[in-house]
């Protein structure tokens, strides 16, 4: 599964520490590989759930061996060590889904941030949705899906194999075209609901379009929800649970973008910001920053006293939250600040903005004036603040 840009897991607009919770959700994750450049992440959740796999592996193991009349006495490995062989394999196929979809964003020019896999299934992680790309991007990790699947069905066919190996070759093939064929239900956020998002774009237009696959996404998760709880399915009732939050999350962020259009960033801007020199440390600006009731601070670099003074980047509340709660004691705030905070001009369409902050990769936007200094921040609190009295404007003028 795959669950890009995981508005999924709560309305980011909901709070304005959730792009920190989602981003504490998945840099929780232990870094194992990088392909391309991408970190390869495993989940806690992945340990918690790779035993139940195993045993689920084991039971469909069991089933085939039987239906094709294989007899235990024949078996050289117990079925539970082929389900702990297969759980670990569905994994990496899983990696591989997630590695076609990253890749076809790769070549688009989309930067991939990391790709997790957790208890679920796979998660990229994927800077931003390019509505023109989205179709293929998101038909790319079911056809994996597919392609291995056959790739293990003709081995099953054609390579001479102990019996035992067979059935697992079968077993291997099984389910990931069932992974393909369960991905590709239009349910948005899933592969399927974004392959139908990318198809009625061009038609539609990319708030129509989002606004019809997300509603087919949140009847499909209702429908997955309903099967799931009468099949006493858990997997599919938490399935369900995450669909109908993405889709949710992402009608949300689509509507907002459609009140943001048109709109300076300069409307959406605090501009409660204080200094704080690279040497300091991250306790010290927190407490400063408290005491005065601001957002954030720029960071000054000044290594001979006023001569190099220069700014070298900002620092929010949120970040200083992160790095001490994390006991980051002995660093300095040049070292901790952000890097690749996103930048706008106070002109600049707020739209545009959102993306930033929704894709939960940075806590707040830069805004910048000529001379290139930092005069404001865009946090997602204060666009909900605006977004708060427009929307009750608006309610109290449309109820005149
Ligand atoms: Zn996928």
């Amino acid at each position: 599964m795959h669950w890009r840009r995981l508005g999924g897991l709560r309305r980011w607009l909901s709070a304005p520490s959730v792009p920190a919770i989602r981003r504490h959700m998945f840099d929780q994750g232990l870094t194992v590989l990088r392909i391309r450049g991408i970190p390869i992440r495993l989940h806690v959740t992945l340990l918690i759930f790779l035993p139940y796999l195993a045993y689920l592996a084991a039971s469909q193991f069991t089933f085939i061996a039987a239906s094709l009349e294989i007899p235990r006495e024949a078996l050289r490995l117990p079925p539970l060590a082929w389900g702990a062989i297969l759980a670990v394999g569905l994994f990496v196929a899983v990696l591989a889904h997630e590695l076609a979809h990253a890749l076809v964003a790769l070549k688009n020019g989309i930067r991939v941030r990391a790709i997790t896999l957790m208890m679920l299934g796979g998660v990229s992680q994927i800077e931003r949705d390019d509505p023109e790309h989205e179709a293929w991007m998101a038909f790319a990790g079911p056809l994996m899906s597919f392609g291995i699947a056959l790739g293990s069905y003709a081995a099953y066919r054609l390579l001479p194999a102990p019996a035992e190996v067979g059935v697992a070759l079968l077993a291997f093939a099984i389910t990931n075209a069932i992974l393909g064929v369960f991905n590709l239900l239009p349910a948005f956020p899933m592969d399927g609901g974004r392959v139908l998002r990318g198809l009625l774009h061009r038609r539609l237009g990319r708030a129509r379009a989002t606004r019809v696959a997300t509603a087919i996404g949140k009847a499909m998760a209702v429908a997955f929800g309903l099967f799931g709880l009468l099949s006493w399915n858990l997997i599919l009732v938490l399935i369900a649970v995450f669909v109908h939050m993405g889709a949710s999350a992402e009608q949300a962020r689509s509507s907002t973008r459609d009140l943001l259009r048109g709109l300076p960033v300069a409307r959406f801007m605090t501009d409660r910001l204080g200094d704080a020199y690279a040497d300091e440390s991250p306790r010290a600006v927190a407490e400063r920053l408290l005491r005065h009731n601001l957002v954030g601070a720029r960071v000054i670099d000044d290594p001979r006293g006023g001569e190099g003074r220069r700014e070298i980047g900002v620092v929010t509340v949120w970040d200083l939250a992160r790095q001490l709660a994390r006991g980051a004691e002995a660093a300095t705030v040049g070292a901790v600040m952000p890097v690749d905070v996103p930048r706008a001009r106070a002109g600049d369409d707020a739209s545009g903005s959102l993306d930033a902050l929704a894709s939960g990769e940075a806590s707040a936007i830069a805004v910048l004036d000529e001379g290139e200094h930092v005069i404001g921040l865009v946090t997602s609190a204060e666009i909900q603040r605006a977004l708060a009295l427009a929307g009750a404007l608006g309610a109290a003028g449309a109820g005149r």
